[in-house]
C-alpha cells in the first residue's frame, strides 16, 4: 500500500468545500429530539439566518437532500407534465437541471449559449417577447455555473422579463454562489432560489433549500402534479419543523455556526474576500498563459467571471485529469475536474467558503508544481502575479 501524503490536504474543489473546524466542533454534540423546544429554537434561528443570506422575506423550505433535491422540489411543486420552461444554457449544471425537468415530463426549451462567453440577455428578451401566448411558465437560470466559472446576470434577466411583460416565474440555482457572491432574491425578483449546504455555507453535503416567492407559492397551490416528499403544502402540514420525515438536527448545529461565522465577517466582507481571492487566482492563470502556450481562463467574458470558482483550460495536448492526479497523489492538493464535454480539457480551482490567502497561495503554487511535474507548459510568474494582486 502506498503511504498517505503527510500534512493537511489542500482542498480546492468547487464543492464540497472546506468545513471549518468551528463547524465540525459545533456538530460534535449529542442529538436532540427534533420536536423539542431546544431544537426548534435553533431551527427557527437558522431559518431567519438563511433568509438574511438569500436576502428574502418570503418563504424558505429546507430538505434532507443534496442540491439535486432542491432542484427537484422547485420543479415538482411548480410544474406539471407538459408545461414548458425555458432554461438558459450555461454549462454542465444547466444541462443537468434541464435533464431532470425532461425526466419529470416537463417540456424544456433551451436558450442556447456559448459556454465560454455566456448567454445574450438581449436575445433572451427577444425570445420572451415572441412568446405571446405565454406558454413559457418559467425561466430557469444557474446564477453561478460551477462547470465554467461564469456568472449569469440574474437581475438583468428579470429586467428583460419585466420589459417584455412576460409573466413567467424566474428560478435561480445559487448552489455555488450563495454566501460567496452577492445575491438578492427579493430585490432581483427571483421566484425560487435553489441552494445547497456544501459550498458557500461550508457544511457537509446533505441539506438543501429553496427560497420561494409568494407568487410561486400561489402557482404551486394550483399545480395538480403528483408529489409527496418535496410537497410544500405537505411540509407546511408538518409545522413547526416543516420536514417530511426527521429534521437533520446535526446539520442545523453546523448551520447555526456557519451563519454565525458569516455574520461575524459580514456578508459584504465575505463577498469582498471571495473577490480578492478570485482576482488573485485569475492573475495567476493569466500569467501561466501569458505566452499563449500555457493554460488559459475558460471564461471569456471578463465581466462574468465567477468569484467562487475558476475554470482553467489546458493547453492543446495536455490532460487536466493527469495533472490533477499528480496534484492529489503526490502533493495532497485536491482540484476540481472538467465536467461533461470539458473532462480532461479543464480543471477547476474552487475558491469558495472557508479559504484565506495562504490557503489559496498554497493551492496556486502547488498547481504550478503539479503542472511542472506533469510536463504541462506554462509561463512562469503565476504565484508572483497572485501575490501582487493580493497585496494591491
Ligand atoms: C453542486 C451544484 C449542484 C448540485 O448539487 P448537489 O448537492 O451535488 O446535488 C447544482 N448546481 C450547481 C450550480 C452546483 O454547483
Amino acid at each position: 500500500m502506498n503511504a498517505k501524503p503527510r500534512g493537511r490536504q489542500f482542498f480546492n474543489n468547487p464543492g464540497p468545500t472546506n468545513i471549518p473546524d468551528r463547524v465540525l466542533r459545533a456538530m460534535d454534540r449529542p442529538v436532540l429530539d427534533f420536536m423539542s423546544d431546544e431544537f426548534l429554537a435553533i431551527q427557527h434561528a437558522c431559518h431567519a439566518g438563511v433568509k438574511r443570506v438569500l436576502k428574502t422575506d418570503q418563504t424558505l423550505y429546507m430538505y434532507n437532500a443534496s442540491g439535486h433535491g432542491a432542484w427537484e422540489a422547485a420543479l415538482a411543486n411548480l410544474f406539471s407534465a407538459g408545461d414548458t420552461v425555458l432554461i438558459v444554457e450555461t454549462g454542465y449544471f444547466s444541462l443537468s437541471w434541464a435533464e431532470m425537468a425532461v425526466n419529470l415530463g416537463i417540456k424544456v426549451e433551451t436558450f442556447a449559449a456559448d459556454w465560454r462567453t455566456g448567454a445574450d440577455v438581449a436575445k433572451l428578451a427577444e425570445r420572451l417577447a415572441k412568446d405571446k401566448a405565454h406558454e413559457i411558465k418559467a425561466v430557469l437560470t444557474v446564477h453561478n455555473e460551477t462547470a465554467t466559472g461564469m456568472v449569469l446576470p440574474v437581475a438583468d434577466i428579470r429586467r428583460a422579463m419585466d420589459e417584455t411583460k412576460h409573466p413567467a416565474l424566474l428560478l435561480s440555482d445559487t448552489i455555488s454562489s450563495l454566501a460567496s457572491m452577492e445575491y438578492k432574491m427579493d430585490a432581483w425578483g427571483v421566484d425560487v432560489t435553489v441552494g445547497g449546504s456544501q459550498k458557500g455555507l461550508m457544511l457537509p453535503t446533505g441539506m438543501s433549500l429553496t427560497g420561494v416567492s409568494n407568487k410561486a407559492i400561489e402557482v404551486s397551490r394550483k399545480n395538480k402534479a403528483p408529489r409527496h416528499y418535496w410537497n410544500w403544502e405537505m411540509m407546511n402540514g408538518r409545522a413547526p419543523q416543516k420536514f417530511v420525515g426527521t429534521a437533520p438536527v446535526h446539520m442545523f448545529f453546523g448551520l447555526q455556526e456557519s451563519l454565525k461565522m458569516l455574520e461575524e465577517e459580514t456578508l459584504d466582507g465575505v463577498f469582498a474576500r471571495h473577490a480578492r481571492l478570485a482576482d488573485a487566482t485569475r492573475a495567476a492563470v493569466r500569467a501561466w498563459g501569458a505566452d499563449g502556450k500555457g493554460p488559459q481562463l475558460y471564461g471569456q467574458a471578463t465581466d462574468r467571471l465567477s468569484n467562487s470558482v475558476t475554470a482553467v483550460m489546458m493547453p492543446e495536448g495536455a490532460n487536466s485529469d493527469a495533472m490533477r492526479k499528480i496534484a492529489v497523489d503526490r502533493y495532497n492538493l485536491s482540484l476540481g475536474g472538467g465536467l461533461g464535454p470539458l473532462m480532461g480539457k479543464v480543471f477547476r480551482i474552487g475558491h469558495m467558503g472557508d479559504l484565506n490567502e495562504p490557503m489559496l497561495l498554497g493551492c496556486l503554487a502547488t498547481t504550478e508544481l503539479a503542472m511542472k511535474t506533469a510536463g504541462v507548459p506554462f509561463a512562469p510568474g503565476g504565484v508572483d502575479a497572485a501575490i501582487a494582486s493580493l497585496a494591491s
